[in-house]
């Protein structure tokens, strides 16, 4: 018979991927998972997904990082060159903690005093937890002395939060995803959640089954749309037209809620004034759907008794993309479908703590909570607190770090669990970035793409290998407990933060992290009720959450909306077209996104064996009728190639990519695809357009 390996103890935590949160236990023996069990937790009841169940294994990968690595005085930093991480003797040293930490930390300080605090940048992680981004945040405003601090939010839903800020006061979800159940319409509109969130998927797919409508709107057709009532395959780059020409049937059809509208909005008079124009009729043509089903689905939007809207990076990650979301939030407002169970604004927030480090103030324009740095009263209440002067500058986003750093303005960089040599638009500009600063520190858990043109890498804890907490798409705030040892010399986050604080001058001796969650507390009122021992007892609490003795706000803005006025904001808009459009040398679209089994930039799943081997290769989905008329077979190599790069990966049928349009995810190191993304941004969220621009495809490649 087989020997079953019996775990010694288990540890309940969450799961390290997405945004979803699920609860899950790691099952553990001599300091090793074996296994992951989902657990009875408020966003998954028990599930999990293939990424949760077997994503684990990245921690005991043979390329962790177990000791500090300093640049060999040799190794010269090659912006285009890629490093087996088994060789990485060839370009990095092994160093004690001491001298890493003191070069680490010198470097950044000379800079600061020499160059001044915005010659500095620090990008955070939105996989770490909200203690770490606290601090990383705090380090940065308090230790580099300016706002230059951001992190993939940037990437992700920046133009959404925009948006929700400016119409509705608030950048968080306002109801929870399993709220499905109690709607009676729900739209998913630029999102594949089977794919990039799938237990949330499975909670709508259980809604359906209990009679639910659901409408699924995406340039691709997804597995989701098997579920829906209508699909709307709408021409990407469209979400303007389409959703105007929805709001426009509700405004002529008399289908909105005059009482809601009068009681608790501003603005309708124009945005009914701006969608006249934006008959479906009219509109059918430019988004590729025909007015009759625009009508059925805006009719069935406005007059449901409860519903929701759910979307995805296809809604932000445009230079328009803040106009799609007020598009979104506009229909919400003037259909009162908001502020009641089963209704309301759902982004769906992609990494496992995205909406906790932003809440913790991981983002340049904002302190903890989402306190402008522009606020005199708020930068007043930040200087008692943490007893340095603040700048009153907002600092720079991730991209426009980039491009100060290729103009000579930014030198150095503290750079926490992100992987911007992978993960930015125009990567191998932003690599040329990175290759050209004076100073660049990494801590990380593998030697990645970022890692190798690093000047000292730190090397940090794993997920499991740390107690903190995340904050989930939800709102929902729970406890991740540390399941393992990190391994070697590696060292938990926070005390490398802790640290390199010092180095730079700074007091800080928090005795544990409970103690940085009090200090995090004390500064943001929607964590005013949970402490850090309710936390330990109850393991999930949403926010905000004002009252210790009473249960969070799961649904928000039941009377009233958190802006100056307390009512939501109509913002019109119009059809801002891509910013670079296909032509006759570069004649696709190229649509970047994930995949089920891969994490982002693949530095943890690629490192998971089972999910290794369900996806081991970069591919490229094209519509069968393309591979035909290019000559590939599915699974023959091509090679895209767009203005800024090229790469070459294997070749997809795949029905549900439109024609003359090409889908890549974005997580493979042999084919990075920002290659080819286009940096231009969005002029308010200040996020890249990663979901349009124009390649050309070619059969054959090298990979
Ligand atoms: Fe993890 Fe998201 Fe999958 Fe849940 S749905 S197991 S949180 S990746």
């Amino acid at each position: 018979g087989v020997a079953l390996v019996q775990a010694d103890r288990t540890v309940d935590s969450v799961c390290p991927y997405c945004g979803v949160g699920c609860a899950l236990t790691y099952h553990v023996k001599d300091n090793r998972i074996l296994h992951v069990e989902g657990r009875d937790g408020p966003a998954n009841q028990g599930r999990l997904c293939v990424k949760g169940r077997y994503g684990f294994d990245y921690a005991h990968h043979p390329h962790r990082l177990t000791v500090p690595l300093v640049r060999r005085e040799d190794a010269p930093k090659q912006a285009h060159a890629t490093l087996d991480p088994a060789r990485w003797q060839e370009v990095f040293r092994e160093a004690s903690w001491d001298e890493a930490l003191t070069l680490a930390s010198s470097g950044l300080r000379r800079i600061r005093d020499t160059q001044g605090p915005r010659a500095l940048a620090g990008f955070g992680s939105a996989k770490g937890s909200n203690e770490e981004a606290y601090l990383f945040q705090k380090l940065v405003r308090t230790g580099f002395r300016s706002h230059n601090v951001d992190h993939c939010t940037r990437l992700c839903h920046a133009s959404s939060v925009a948006a929700l800020l400016e119409g509705i006061g608030s950048g968080a979800v306002s109801n929870p995803v399993r709220d499905v159940a109690l709607a009676e319409f729900v739209l998913v509109i630029g999102a594949n959640p089977t794919v990039n969130h799938p237990v949330a998927a499975s909670w709508i797919k259980n809604a359906v089954r209990q009679g639910t409508t659901l409408v699924v709107a995406d340039p691709r057709r997804t597995e989701l749309s098997r579920h829906a009532w209508r699909t709307l395959q709408f021409r990407a780059d469209t979400d303007v037209a389409l959703l105007n020409a929805m709001m426009h049937v509700i405004v002529h059809e008399g289908l909105v809620d005059p009482a809601f509208i009068a009681a608790r909005t501003v603005g309708y008079e124009d945005l009914k004034a701006n969608v006249a124009a934006y008959s479906p009729e009219a509109m059918a043509p430019v988004c590729g759907i025909d007015a009759g089903t625009i009508r059925e689905v805006a009719r069935a939007y406005a007059t449901a008794r409860a519903s929701m809207i759910l979307w995805g990076m296809g809604i932000s990650q445009h230079v328009h993309g803040t106009d799609n979301a007020r598009c979104l939030i506009a229909l919400a407002l003037m259909t009162g479908q908001i502020g009641r169970p089963g209704t309301g604004l759902h982004p769906l927030r992609g990494q496992n703590n995205v909406q906790g480090a932003s809440d913790a103030g991981l983002i340049p324009m904002m302190f903890p909570d989402y306190q402008r740095v522009t606020d005199a009263q708020a930068r007043a209440k930040f200087e008692q607190l943490w007893g340095v002067p603040l700048d009153d500058r907002p600092g720079l986003t991730v991209v426009e770090v980039m491009d100060a750093a290729l103009r000579g303005e930014v030198r150095g960089m503290y750079i926490l669990g992100e992987n911007p040599a992978m993960s930015d638009p125009d990567a191998n500009h932003a690599r040329e970035a990175l290759a050209s600063l004076e100073h660049l520190v990494v801590q990380d858990i593998f030697l990645t793409e970022t890692a190798v043109l690093a000047d000292v890498v730190l090397p940090a804890s794993a997920f499991p290998e740390k107690t903190g907490s995340f904050t989930n798409t939800d709102r929902l705030v729970q406890l991740g407990r540390q399941a393992l040892q990190p391994p070697g010399q590696a060292r938990q986050d926070w005390l490398i933060l802790q640290a390199m604080a010092q180095g730079l001058g700074l007091q800080w001796h928090y005795a544990d992290i409970g103690e940085v969650y009090e200090e995090m507390r004390q500064c943001m009122p929607s964590l005013a009720g949970l402490s850090w021992a309710r936390l330990q007892r109850e393991g999930a609490v949403v926010h905000p959450c004002p009252d210790e003795d009473a249960p969070g706000e799961a649904v928000v803005f039941t009377d009233h909306f958190p802006t100056p006025t307390g009512r939501g904001r109509f913002v019109p808009v119009d059809i801002v077209p891509a910013h670079e459009r296909p032509d006759a040398d570069y004649p696709f679209v190229l649509i970047t996104g994930r995949q089920l089994e891969h994490w982002h930039t693949g530095s943890m799943t690629r490192r998971s064996a089972v999910l290794d081997q369900l996806e081991p290769d970069p591919v490229a989905s094209l519509h069968p009728l393309d591979l035909e008329r290019l000559g590939v077979q599915p699974g023959g190599v091509v090679t895209l190639r767009s203005r800024r790069g090229e790469v070459a990966l294997y070749a997809r049928a795949d029905d549900g990519t439109p024609p003359g349009a090409v889908f890549v995810p974005f997580c493979y190191a042999e084919a990075a695809i920002n290659k080819l993304t286009n940096p231009a941004l969005d002029p308010v969220g200040k996020i890249p357009e990663f979901k349009y621009c124009a390649v050309s495809v070619h059969a054959g490649g090298a990979l």
